[in-house]
C-alpha cells in the first residue's frame, strides 16, 4: 500500500473495488485510515531491543511450540514423532529485556519453562534470536486441558512474555547445539541442548508456514527442556541460551 500525504494528516491508499489502487482523494472518508483519527491513542508497538543497533525489532505475533525437547520421543526415531503443535501469546503479553513481571492473578501455580525464540524478520528470513520465559498459570492451563477448553488464559496473561535483547542471527553461530538453562535464586532448575529439541528450528519455521504465512515482527518461542516448576513472589531466574544469550526476571509481588 503507498501512503499519501495529505493536508489532514496521512492516509493510506486503499484497494479499489477492482482490486486496483485508487487515488486516495477520490476515496469515500469512511474508507480512508487516517492515521491522526483515532477514537485514542493507538496500543503502543511491543518492542525487543537489538544488541549492536539503536533500531528496535517491533513484534507482531508471539507463536509457541509445545513439547519439543522428549528424549524419549527422538529415541523411538524420527519418524515416530508427532508434528510439532502451535498456541499463541498475545504480543502485549511481551516484557522486552525481562526485569520485574508481577505474579499474576487466578492462579497458584505458576510456572517457568525457558526456550530460544526465534525472531523472523523482513523476508521471512531469521533475523535474530533470543531468551524467552514461556511463563504459565499451570494450575489454569491443566484445567483448561481436562475439559477440553482453550489454554489461552494459562499462557497469554500480562507479563506472559518475557524475552531478552536480539541477537542479531549473523552474530549467532549455530542454534542445533547448545546449551539451554534456568536457574532460580542461584539454583539450576532447568538443563537442556538445543540438540535435544524433537523439531529443528528450520523444520519450525516451515510447518508453521504452513498454518499462515509469517511476518516480519513475529517471534517463535521454541519449546522448553525438562525441569519446570513453581515460582514464588521474590523468584529471581537468570535464563540462559549458550551463544545467544541471557535473561533476567524478578517475580514481584501482584
Ligand atoms: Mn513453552
Amino acid at each position: 500500500m503507498a501512503i499519501t500525504n495529505r493536508a489532514n494528516g496521512l492516509c493510506v491508499k486503499l484497494l479499489g473495488e477492482a482490486g486496483g489502487l485508487v487515488d486516495s482523494g477520490a476515496v469515500a472518508s469512511s474508507r480512508m485510515i487516517a492515521m491522526t483519527n483515532y477514537a485514542f491513542p493507538p496500543p503502543p508497538v511491543p518492542a525487543l531491543q537489538v544488541e549492536g543497533s539503536d533500531a528496535l525489532f517491533p513484534v507482531g505475533r508471539i507463536f509457541c511450540v509445545g513439547r519439543n525437547y522428549d528424549s524419549h520421543a527422538r529415541e523411538m526415531g524420527q519418524a515416530n514423532r508427532e508434528p510439532p503443535f502451535f498456541f499463541m501469546k498475545p504480543p502485549n503479553a511481551l516484557v522486552p529485556g525481562g526485569g520485574k513481571v508481577a505474579y499474576p492473578p487466578l492462579t497458584a501455580d505458576l510456572h517457568h519453562e525457558v526456550e530460544l525464540v526465534v525472531a523472523i524478520g523482513e523476508g521471512g528470513g531469521i533475523f535474530g534470536y533470543g531468551v524467552g520465559l514461556d511463563l504459565t498459570r499451570r494450575d489454569l492451563q491443566g484445567a483448561a486441558k481436562k475439559e477440553g477448553k482453550p489454554w489461552d488464559m494459562g499462557k497469554g496473561f500480562d507479563g506472559a512474555a518475557p524475552v531478552s535483547a536480539l541477537r542479531p542471527a549473523s552474530q549467532v553461530p549455530r542454534v542445533d547445539q547448545g546449551a539451554i538453562t534456568l536457574s532460580i535464586n542461584g539454583t539450576e532448575r532447568q538443563r537442556g541442548d538445543l540438540a535435544e529439541m524433537i523439531w529443528t528450528v528450520p523444520e519450525i519455521i516451515q510447518e508453521l508456514g504452513r498454518y499462515m504465512p509469517l511476518a516480519p515482527g513475529d517471534l517463535i518461542f521454541t519449546g522448553t527442556p525438562a525441569g519446570v516448576s513453581a515460582l514464588a513472589v521474590g523468584d529471581r531466574l537468570e535464563g540462559f541460551v549458550e551463544g545467544v544469550g541471557t535473561l533476567v526476571v524478578e517475580i514481584t509481588t501482584p
